[in-house]
């Protein structure tokens, strides 16, 4: 299948919006990351969603919804009432914006997006592009990230191509990511919320939200689990070359290694390394990640070696997909990483 590219701009969501009608499924952007998008009506187009990623159906998809009124959502079937008062008064404050909520699912959201669960994951997203797709579509998508399952999330439209490349009929670009992690995802189904995976919106802000802490899902399970609690498996978001956590900052470069540091430059200067967060602007680690993994996997290093992250409002997230990089082997605790030893097979 030849894969186009075209810009996200009016033609090209309307190229985007004529394939999604025949049930066919785009890559879009978002202010998270690129997102895999088809008519969450439709059972065709979540197989065909599952399909290009190589996604197992135990692993559900989050539904984008055209309008931030979640009540709407209820009306029109995605989700169940009744609705918890922290839904409302999340929505109401993060909507449009990088934040999930796992709901009851409404009796018109297909088992098979759901990975058969009764809950449902929404969010409304906020990025322009994402925006006018939805309303333009006028139904909501069901859409994971927009790479291959269990890898590197694509943070810009040749990301998008090199992951689904071949696999998918077009990708809508809408240049960089503004956030560049996925969303953060809270469990309202239970009677205290609970953070699923850290993300976009950080845990103070709904914390001040919600006059309340919510918990942190805290740990990885293993493969046998991943029904009940989806997206929590170990190795995700990895890159192909073996990464390790480094528990003190990197002073030296290592040879054949691709060296990954926050804030400051390395003594020595090689290309082996790129500095994150030398702006001095507290999104732009979350916002460089990706890509940083990415150029690491294609420099031909032997490893990717990352010095610890420093604290900061987006360390929670950050840290998260890194100790999933380096395949579930490492939790962060305090000051440093915690080696989990591999669980035997
Ligand atoms: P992605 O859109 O690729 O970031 O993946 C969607 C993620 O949303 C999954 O990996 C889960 O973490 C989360 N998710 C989706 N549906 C549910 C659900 N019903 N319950 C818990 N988590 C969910
Ligand atoms: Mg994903």
């Amino acid at each position: 299948m030849e894969t186009k590219v075209l810009p996200a701009d009016q033609e090209g969501i309307a190229a985007a919006v004529k394939l999604l009608e025949a049930g066919e499924v785009v890559a879009f952007p978002t202010e998270t990351v690129y997102g895999l998008g088809g008519p969450a009506s439709r059972v065709d187009s979540i197989q065909a969603i599952f399909a290009a990623k190589g996604r197992p159906s135990t692993d559900p998809l989050i539904l984008h919804l055209p309008d931030p009124d979640l009540a709407r959502a209820v009306a029109d079937g995605w989700v169940a009432s009744p609705l918890p008062e922290a839904a409302l008064v999340l929505a109401k404050i993060f909507w449009p914006g990088p934040l999930t909520l796992i709901l009851q699912r409404g009796s018109g959201v297909h088992p098979e997006m759901t990975a058969k669960l009764e809950t449902v994951a929404v969010r409304c997203p906020s990025h322009p592009a994402a925006r006018k797709l939805l309303k333009s579509f006028g139904s909501p998508l069901a859409a994971p990230s927009a790479n291959r399952f269990g890898r590197i999330s694509p943070t810009d439209a040749a990301a998008v191509l090199q992951e689904l490349g071949g696999r998918i009929p077009l990708i809508l670009d809408g240049g960089p990511c503004s956030v560049g992690l996925e969303s953060t995802v809270i469990n309202l189904i239970k009677p205290i919320p609970e953070i699923l995976r850290p993300g976009g919106i950080t845990m103070e802000q709904i914390s001040a939200t919600l006059g309340r802490r919510p918990t942190l899902r805290s740990g990885f399970l293993q493969k046998e689990e991943s029904q009940t609690a989806p997206g929590q498996l170990a190795s995700h978001y990895a890159p192909a070359t073996p990464l390790y956590l480094c528990d003190t900052p990197i002073q030296n470069l290592a040879p054949e290694s691709f060296h990954i540091l926050f804030s400051r430059s390395p003594k020595n200067p090689a290309a082996a390394a790129l500095v994150l967060g030398a702006d001095g602007d507290p999104g732009s680690v979350a916002r460089e990640l990706y890509r940083a993994l990415r150029i690491a996997d294609a420099s031909g290093a032997k490893k990717i070696l990352v010095e610890p992250v420093p604290d900061g409002i987006w360390a929670e997230a950050v840290r998260d997909r890194l100790a999933r990089a380096a395949s579930g082997t490492a939790h962060w605790r305090g000051k440093g990483w915690e080696v989990i030893p591999r669980q035997p097979a």
